[in-house]
């Protein structure tokens, strides 16, 4: 069944009651389990960040890290673990695009975040075209930014990649996929 928010009303099944794992407490004595369910209240739209390396090979993670930062100059950022695979290649790039998913989409979230069964190519079947920066734009995303990187920072066990902006459009698609307490939401129009 899906989890749909319709209007200010709330519905879709309470998620199941977890045990919380005991984790060790992260600097500053903060409990990392509570950290990531409370969290998790915040709800999010989904992204996939994509990038092409200097060999053409293509790349993408789902990514709810997402910010627009800046109107002038136009500036958002993205926050990528370190240790994963797209962290060098969007370093290496200088360029990263934001594809902002639709409701269609959750099948891309799954692949892009390697919950998905493993296939040859994480674009293979996945419809896109090249954006000026060379990194792909997913068909059927509801719009989509591509960008340089103009700035990171250190952000703990992630990098901030902060983009500038270079041209961005409107996609196919009319109504987002959402994220909220590790689960897919659904928007059901009033
Ligand atoms: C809704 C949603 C939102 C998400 N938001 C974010 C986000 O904002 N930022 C973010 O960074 N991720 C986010 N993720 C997770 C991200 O999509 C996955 O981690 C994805 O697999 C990263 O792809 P990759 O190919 O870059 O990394 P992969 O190379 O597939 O790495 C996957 C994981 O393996 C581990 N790993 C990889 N290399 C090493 C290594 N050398 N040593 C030890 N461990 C290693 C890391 O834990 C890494 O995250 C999100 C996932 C979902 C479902």
């Amino acid at each position: 069944m899906r989890n749909t928010i319709s209007g200010r009303m709330v519905a879709g099944p309470e998620p199941p009651r977890r045990r919380r794992k005991e984790s060790p407490p992260a600097a500053g004595g903060i409990d990392k389990g509570l950290f990531r369910q409370v969290l998790g209240l915040f709800a999010t739209g989904i992204t996939v960040v994509t990038t092409r390396q200097a060999d053409d090979t293509l790349h993408g993670l789902t990514i709810n890290s997402f910010t627009s930062v800046s109107l002038t100059p136009p500036l958002v950022l993205i926050c990528v673990e370190r240790r994963a695979r797209s962290h060098e290649f969007i370093a290496q790039s200088g360029a990263f695009a934001v594809n902002f998913l639709s409701e269609q989409q959750e099948i891309i979230s799954e692949r892009f975040s390697a919950r998905a069964p493993l296939v040859s190519s994480s674009f293979e079947g996945i419809p896109y075209r090249i954006a000026a920066t060379g990194s792909p734009i997913l068909e059927g995303c509801l719009g989509w930014v591509d960008c340089r990187v103009w700035a990171t920072y250190d952000g703990g066990d992630h990098t901030i990649f902060v983009g500038q902006v270079e041209a961005l459009g409107l996609g196919e698609g009319s109504l987002p996929l959402l994220y909220y307490r590790g689960r897919y939401m659904f928007v059901e129009p009033e």
